[in-house]
């Protein structure tokens, strides 16, 4: 059996690509909203059905463009989650405001609307929730929250690409909401980010920003900075556009396998099923209950890295234990917050068209040793 790995990236077939950059070599145009670019965007446009849909070179920086175009005040208060990917509260410190963390729900591990209420002072602009693992936040409760103290709500929808709430898009919800195009994530374009808005008004906002401000030859209207993905990555983005939905189906069932595994073992369960939402494919988390299983978090990832299959302890360590936001506290509804109670118990299996039947088979045995 080969090793395998948590994420594999999708690629597009070698000679797909040499076609493109034979395009991108005899035009010359390798950047600066080329061709492939524009038809990239309006194509993700219609893809997630948003007003707004404009490409960055990653995740980041329409982390960063969508943090700034709100004119938030320097060293503004924004509230977000320790259960997340330590890009979340960097883009927000780097942004040049401060990261306050707010405790999750324990069923969808995402941001309780009850918690970040008692995060917020004065000083609070807004609040950077995160559809962690592709689960999606509980919008009402957190827009009422928003409401109630004008406040502006961001989403970080780095695992949530291509989901529906309902029918609806989850690239609208909220004011803006950011994505990921990196290699680990299941639709990408190697490096890239994509920044989304229900306000069409933003779009030119959002262009300025990631190319320096520039409107014209003459004039710069803005404070921006580089944030424009290549002609190279553009293409790279049309040709997975057209393996995505295998990919995706690939990782259903996957899924579906992964959920009859762990259906008659007591102490592991998997993540939350959210009624009317189309899944992203992103992850696939596992809680485990040591005390219910017999057998650690830590156990059994080391039992399945022994055999070659290489799971991730995501998120852990969370935010709040990293050097930066160490002395952050993370305001809760609960004496113990429900992350530090929960980060040392999740682990995502592998999850991508490599993962064959030897893996699963190998994967179900440690599950059910005890
Ligand atoms: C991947 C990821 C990002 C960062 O995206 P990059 O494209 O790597 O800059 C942000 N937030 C979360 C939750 C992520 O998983």
């Amino acid at each position: 059996m080969d090793p395998i790995f948590v994420a594999k990236p999708m690629l597009p077939d070698r000679r797909n690509v040499h076609d493109y950059i034979d395009r991108i070599w005899k035009s010359g145009l390798v950047t600066n909203e080329g061709p492939l670019h524009n038809e990239l965007e309006n194509r993700l446009k219609v893809l997630l059905d948003v007003p707004v849909a404009k490409l960055f070179c990653n995740g980041m920086t329409a982390m960063l463009a969508g943090l700034h175009v709100f004119g938030f005040k320097p060293g503004a208060e924004i509230i977000t989650t320790p259960l997340t990917f330590a890009a979340t509260p960097h883009a927000i410190a780097l942004g040049g405001f401060k990261p306050v963390f707010a405790d999750v729900a324990p069923d969808t591990l995402t941001l309780d609307p009850e918690a970040v209420e008692r995060a917020i002072t004065p000083n609070t602009a807004a609040i950077y929730a995160v559809h962690v693992y592709g689960t999606i936040c509980d919008n009402a409760g957190l827009m009422a929250v928003c409401r109630k103290h004008g406040l502006k709500l961001l989403y970080d929808a780095a695992h949530a690409f291509g989901v529906t709430v309902d029918g609806a898009p989850v690239g609208t919800m909220g004011d803006a909401t950011t994505f990921s195009l990196h290699a680990t994530k299941l639709y990408n374009t190697l490096e890239g980010g994509l920044l989304t808005a229900p306000d069409g008004d933003l779009a030119q906002r959002f262009r300025l920003l990631r190319n320096f401000g520039i409107v014209d030859e003459a004039t710069v209207s803005d404070i921006g900075f580089n944030g424009k993905m290549s002609e190279v990555h553009a293409a790279i983005g049309l040709l997975n556009l057209d393996i995505y939905e295998t990919e995706r189906t690939f990782r259903r069932n996957l899924r579906a396998n992964y959920d009859s595994i762990v259906s008659d073992i007591d102490g592991v369960r998997p993540q939350v099923k959210q009624p009317g939402v189309v899944s992203s494919e992103q992850y696939y988390l596992l809680v485990i209950d040591e005390k219910v299983h017999g057998r650690s978090r830590e156990d059994i990832y080391n039992a399945l890295k022994e055999r070659g299959i290489h799971t991730r302890r995501y998120f852990w360590p969370i935010c709040t234990d990293f050097e930066p936001y160490k002395d952050y506290p993370i305001y809760s509804t609960r004496n113990r917050p429900v992350v530090e109670a929960v980060k040392n118990s999740l682990l995502c299996l592998p999850f991508h068209s490599g993962v064959q039947d030897v893996h699963i088979n190998a994967i179900a045995e440690e599950l059910r040793r005890r």
